[in-house]
């Protein structure tokens, strides 16, 4: 893998309004210099600015993806959710799944399974996130949780071109904290033999989120398993945002 062809995926949670609709014409400025027209840019807004952002982004390579979904596969009585299929319909090419904020609020490795399946089967690009807290991590746990939750999460999915694991401890989320490099790498790799297992021989793009900054990207840049980040506060600031791409490509 080459630094030119990381993933930078902004999740701004449940932040922005119409107005910040306008930060985005640096980014679309930046993506077009020839030097990183290479990066792939992906920006997952709440849902009330989803349409927002796809109408900004159209004709550029930046690319919108939402924060979930609903398990359900298309339409029903589910007050208050947003099926796969109206996220595809909208225009957005990817959706976040399992994130830790989502399965605190009640998402189950069943429920993500079922959200994974039903977004493939709507043909989105699926970022996947799996991680272990802080209780787990000192109880060596680590490792048992990852795998659980990728043989969960990925039961029964056939079409794995879609899906994009992402990394994010969950002590590491919004902490400021991130782990040694080589605690990173060693968890990356556990990452990739688990999803061997799953499926030989298909490379996996792996995400690293939790904490990434303008100045931990440059250590974070040179652990050389991983395919790119997920971003969560620092992606809601256009130069910060640049910034890390940009030392990412050193
Ligand atoms: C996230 O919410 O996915 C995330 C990684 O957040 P932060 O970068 O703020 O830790």
């Amino acid at each position: 893998m080459t630094n030119k062809y990381k993933y930078f995926v902004a999740n701004w949670k449940m932040y922005g309004n119409k107005k910040s609709v306008n930060s985005l014409k640096k980014v679309i400025k930046f993506s077009k210099m020839s030097k990183f027209k290479t990066a792939k840019i992906v920006y997952c807004p709440p849902y009330t600015i989803l349409g927002d952002f796809i109408k900004k982004f159209k004709n550029t390579n930046i690319k919108v993806g939402a924060q979930d979904c609903h398990f359900i596969d298309g339409e029903g009585p589910y007050t208050g959710f947003v099926s796969s299929k109206m996220i595809k319909q909208i225009g957005s090419q990817y959706v976040i799944i399992g994130h830790s904020e989502q399965r605190k609020s009640g998402d189950t490795d069943i429920k993500i399974n079922k959200k994974i399946l039903s977004s493939i089967n709507n043909n989105l690009n699926v970022i996947f996130c799996i991680g272990e807290n802080l209780k787990q991590k000192k109880k060596n746990l680590t490792k048992k949780i990852l795998s659980y939750q990728i043989k969960k999460g990925l039961n029964k999915v056939k079409n794995f071109n879609k899906i994009f694991v992402a990394y994010e401890p969950v002590w590491s989320i919004g902490s400021g904290k991130i782990q040694s490099e080589k605690e990173l790498f060693k968890n990356i790799e556990s990452i990739r033999l688990i999803l061997k297992n799953i499926k030989n021989r298909h490379q996996f793009k792996i995400l690293y989120g939790g904490s990434v900054n303008d100045k931990n990207i440059n250590l974070l840049s040179k652990i050389k398993n991983i395919d790119g980040f997920l971003i969560g506060g620092a992606s809601q600031k256009p130069n910060k945002f640049i910034d890390i791409i940009k030392k990412s490509y050193i």
